[in-house]
């Protein structure tokens, strides 16, 4: 099995450097390859079809398919012609890497005008010509654009006017093209390359061991299915070392009122107009040591709750970004650190030495340093046990009542004088990928085949995994500071004003409507957008509840009001539809891969035990897409869930996998009033409104 089994992919300048390995390596992946080359010369003089031919016969001795092209990337006819042989040939084509390139080099006032026409004609215009003769066979199933820039385009070198010009450009019109063609499948990107070949061969400080090889991966990546959800990025490449390149806009100045800057007003504050500068954490006192975490992991044993932790073993490795890594084992009831990664790990935990530091010393709270990612772990069951097994405060917390997930009781916050009420945060773009609507169908046990096929929508919850990064990003914003180990989620209300189609391109937005302070809690309700090529589609009102006494109201009541939001509301009358459905034993692991919500206390029993419930619960939003079918399958003739225009819910319960929740209906026109309860005859979602289209 080949990485590019199955698809054709059309190479320009194939016959020589980096063309030719990308040929090569895409042939041994499987690929069927267009092997298009001019076969001019360095500074594109002459022509002949030998280049191509050679390539073709070398993918042909390794038992690969490939057939030559001799036009011109200058010729728009030529490169329809290109495309012509992929589609005539194999009937279809997946991708196309603008490779072709000559050199023409020289200082801006020597630069004479068929120098600078030249080389932006092959690059720029001959990038534009192939990707303009092919982006209806990729938008036909899908496909990628791989490009090629240069360190010239995104940064500048001496005597290269009109190469880094063209270059630019190529990197302005990837980066527009990865906008527009998502909706289509289509990727785009850019590769960046530095290697030895005829281009800069006379160039001492490109390495002979660079070779056109190492950058044959990194364009096999992008054309195959690896390489899938990414798009609009430049990709450098030199020998092994792989890095990207990308713009970045500084924080800048604003002036106040209502007056433009004057010129002179400029010149006064350009530095910081034009400072990038990040402010500086204050490094520690005392000598300095090589390796900041000796002297920290030091401690970490002796923070080891044996009685805690019972049998429990685990190998825990920490990398961090600024020190050499360390190996904490837990076994036999003691824990101890080893210099190094040693054994195999159970779970990797990454940070820095100033945040683990920070985290051992009692000065940074665990809990927000994760949630702002300044922790990350690729096992969150055993980052749980390790929050829950150490205490870094025993001292200071010798009388809490249980220990804290991740460590340390950093002193209580006061609530912010004023909240950022209208804040709003940009969540970019995202595709709405057939694999991915169709695994939400799957692990919402929905089958309907309105999720199948091109034409496909999205299960009317699906929104949730598109604004999973948008909902983390409101819960862990430093401006509301919330306490994300007294969050829940409380109530969702969506309104699909039309539903989400596979390959849509969704821009994503959130916006924080109010925070009430309550004396049972906070209630933080935002406002989720998400639009299609500008026009609004998604429109979800989501509502946080975060538990506890806050300052502005007076304390004792609380549970009494957090009994009094979740009461259910049930109409008099018989329900008209009854609805039962059986949650699966494993649902709530298969909806946190779906979803993306992978909160441990949906996916690992001992960190839901030590939130004191019985066991993993099921995600909120998971029974309200349950609700939804319920609702659909009682209210619109065929189950066609694309009627389905608003839903909205309480969370009054949690549910427990392998639970029967039993949706019961009233029904009134085109709406529909509901609630779910549980075996127990337990409501575990109150307030619940359908609307149908
Ligand atoms: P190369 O000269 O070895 O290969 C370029 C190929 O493009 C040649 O086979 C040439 O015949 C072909 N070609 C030129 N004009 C053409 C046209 N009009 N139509 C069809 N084919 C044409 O150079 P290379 O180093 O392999 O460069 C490949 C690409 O990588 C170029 O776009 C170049 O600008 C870019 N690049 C290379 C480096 C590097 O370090 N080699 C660095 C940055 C960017």
């Amino acid at each position: 099995m080949g990485l590019l089994d199955g698809k054709v992919i059309l190479i320009t300048g194939a016959g020589n450097g980096l063309g030719r390995a990308y040929a090569l390596a895409c042939a041994r992946e499987g690929a069927r390859v267009v092997v298009n080359d001019l076969g001019g010369t360095r500074d594109g003089a002459g022509g002949g079809q030998s280049a191509a031919d050679q390539v073709v016969a070398e993918i042909l001795a390794l038992g690969g398919q490939a057939v030559p092209s001799y036009d011109s990337v200058t010729d728009p006819d030529g490169a329809v012609q290109m495309v012509r042989i992929a589609t005539d040939t194999w009937g279809r084509l997946d991708g196309v890497v603008n490779n072709a390139g000559i050199l023409r080099d020289g200082t801006f006032r020597k630069m004479d005008e068929a120098q600078w026409r030249s080389v932006l004609d092959v690059h720029l215009n001959g990038t534009y010509n192939v990707t303009r003769a092919a982006v209806d066979a990729l938008a036909a199933q899908g496909g990628a654009v791989v490009n090629t820039s240069s360190i010239s385009g995104m940064i500048g070198n001496f005597g290269q006017a009109n190469y880094a010009a063209a270059k630019a450009g190529i990197y302005g019109l990837t980066r527009v093209l990865a906008l527009e063609l998502r909706k289509w499948g289509v990727t785009a990107n850019c590769v960046a390359p530095i290697a030895k070949t005829r281009m800069t061969e006379d160039i001492d400080r490109v390495e002979a061991e660079w070779t056109p090889d190492h950058v044959a991966p990194i364009v096999v990546y992008l054309l195959s299915e690896l390489g899938r959800g990414v798009t609009g990025r430049v990709f450098g490449v030199r020998g092994n070392h792989l890095h990207v390149y990308e713009v970045h806009v500084n924080d800048g100045v604003e002036k106040p009122g209502a007056e433009p800057w004057t010129p002179a007003e400029i010149a006064a504050t350009l530095d910081a107009i034009t400072s990038f500068d990040v402010p500086v954490p204050t490094p520690p006192t005392g000598a300095p040591v090589a390796d900041p975490m000796a002297e920290v992991f030091v401690r970490v044993p002796g923070a080891f709750m044996a009685d805690k932790a019972g049998d429990y073993k685990a190998t825990i490795h920490f990398v961090f970004k600024d020190a050499p890594g360390r190996t904490l084992r837990i076994g036999d009831g003691r824990a101890w650190a080893e210099a190094g990664l040693v054994g195999a790990p159970d779970c990797t935990i990454k940070t820095d030495a100033e945040t683990f530091g920070g985290i051992v010393n009692g000065t940074i709270d665990a809990q927000k340093a994760f949630m702002k990612g300044r922790i990350t772990a690729d096992n969150m069951g055993v980052l749980m046990k390790f929050a829950m097994y150490f205490r870094f405060d025993r001292s200071a917390a010798a009388e809490a009542p249980a220990p804290a997930p991740i460590v340390a009781a950093a002193p209580a916050q006061a609530p912010p004088k004023t909240w950022p009420i209208g804040k709003t945060w940009d969540g970019g773009f995202a595709f709405v990928e057939p694999r991915y609507t169709e695994l939400y169908a799957a692990a919402t046990d929905d089958s309907h085949v309105a999720y199948l096929g091109p034409d496909a929508v999205a299960p009317p919850m699906f929104h949730v995994r598109l604004f999973k990064g948008l909902l983390f990003a409101i819960a862990t914003d430093p401006e509301l500071d919330l306490d994300m180990l007294r969050l829940v989620h409380g109530e969702h209300d969506v309104t699909l004003h039309r539903p989400l189609r596979v390959w849509d391109l969704v821009q994503l937005r959130a916006r924080l409507v109010s925070v009430e302070e309550k004396s049972s809690g906070l209630v933080v309700t935002s406002q989720l957008l998400g639009y299609v090529e500008g026009t609004l589609v998604i429109e979800a009102r989501t509502v946080f509840f975060i538990r506890g006494p806050t300052k502005a109201a007076p304390q004792g009541d609380g549970e009494k009001q957090s009994k009094a939001r979740a009461a259910p509301a049930e109409p008099a009358r018989p329900p008209d539809f009854t609805r039962e459905i059986k949650v699966g034993r494993e649902q709530s692991y298969r909806y946190a891969e779906a979803s993306l919500d992978d909160n441990p206390i949906h996916v690992d029993p001992d960190t839901a035990r030590a939130a004191g419930l019985p066991d993993v619960i099921l995600q909120g939003l998971c029974t309200m897409a349950f609700a939804g079918r319920a609702v659909v399958s009682a209210m619109i003739p065929g189950r066609d869930p694309s009627f389905l225009k608003r839903l909205s819910v309480r969370f009054a319960r949690p549910v427990l996998n392998g639970a029967t929740l039993t949706t019961q209906i009233w029904k009134k026109g085109r709406v529909a009033e509901f609630i779910v309860k549980d075996e127990l005859g337990n409501v575990v979602i109150s307030n619940g409104l359908a609307e149908v289209r």
